[in-house]
């Protein structure tokens, strides 16, 4: 897919891949990973309502792909406020949808004096950044474990099995007002993101995520042998994986020229 501003074009290669793994009836993460906007969402709630929840945060955030290429970081915050208003409706019109919610987080193509990446969060579930030389952990848990480390009371080490480490601090669908992370990035050829739920990174450390992700080009592969590995490693939970890889930021002067229609001024 493509994305043009004035002078620069934006192109990426995607790849997705979910799993029940092995201990859950229902899968309640949901993702979408197209146009302009890839995300993931890990939802909770009793009778499914988890995945009603995760649903329309990534079918909402997902209606911001037909915005693009002039999509702000205000409208990301804008539509996970949408997101959040529409679960926090679904539980007060569904009485089996109550206290439902999920976390959310991912990428989305806005335009800031040309392309950027803008990551947004909402609870544990993370964006990553791989480049040639490291992974990097990009968002920040919403996470009474990730407070405790804030705090310096546990180490990393205690809080990967830490007993509270699946409890959040911030969701959509239980206050009124979100509270969302949003970074804007430059654009880098070649960098790949691994946005992904708990699920992965309950199972996998980050390094062996860098490894299978530096192991696989194709970005489908690497999405397809991430949440195998997690599902191999115990698959206690719902995992789900995006991997997204920036390619080309060129300026569109330099590319070859075509007859085009005529542009209407701006203004007119
Ligand atoms: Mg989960």
């Amino acid at each position: 897919m493509t994305d043009e501003t004035a002078d620069t074009v934006l192109t990426v290669r995607v790849g997705a891949a979910t799993d029940v793994g092995r201990l859950r009836e229902h899968n309640e993460d949901s993702h979408h990973a197209g146009g302009a906007v890839f995300v993931v969402a890990d939802g909770m709630g009793g009778h499914a309502a988890g995945e009603v929840a995760s649903e329309i945060a990534t079918e909402t955030l997902a209606e911001l792909s037909s915005r693009a290429p002039r999509l702000t970081a205000d409208d990301l915050a804008t539509t996970l406020q949408l997101a959040n208003e529409r679960i926090l409706q679904g539980a007060s019109d569904n009485p089996d949808q109550r206290g439902m919610a999920t976390t959310v987080t991912g990428l989305a193509m806005v335009d800031q004096d040309g392309p950027r990446w803008a990551v947004f969060n909402v609870g544990d579930s993370r964006v990553y950044r791989a480049d040639a030389e490291q992974l990097t952990q990009l968002t920040t848990d919403h996470s009474e474990v990730q407070e405790l480390l804030d705090r310096g009371l546990i180490t990393p080490a205690e809080a990967a099995r830490h007993p509270m480490r699946n409890v959040i601090t911030r969701s959509l669908g239980i206050e009124q007002v979100v509270r969302a992370d949003i970074w804007v990035l430059d654009p880098h050829p070649g960098e790949r993101f691994v946005i992904c739920s708990d699920g992965l990174t309950n199972e996998l450390s980050d390094a062996d995520i860098r490894s299978l992700v530096a192991r696989h080009d194709d970005p489908q592969q690497a999405a397809a042998a991430l949440v195998t590995a997690a599902v191999d490693a115990g698959g206690r939970d719902n995992v789900t994986v995006i991997v997204v890889q920036t390619c080309v930021r060129a300026a569109a002067s330099a590319a070859p020229a075509e007859p085009t229609t005529p542009v209407t001024p701006r203004g007119d």
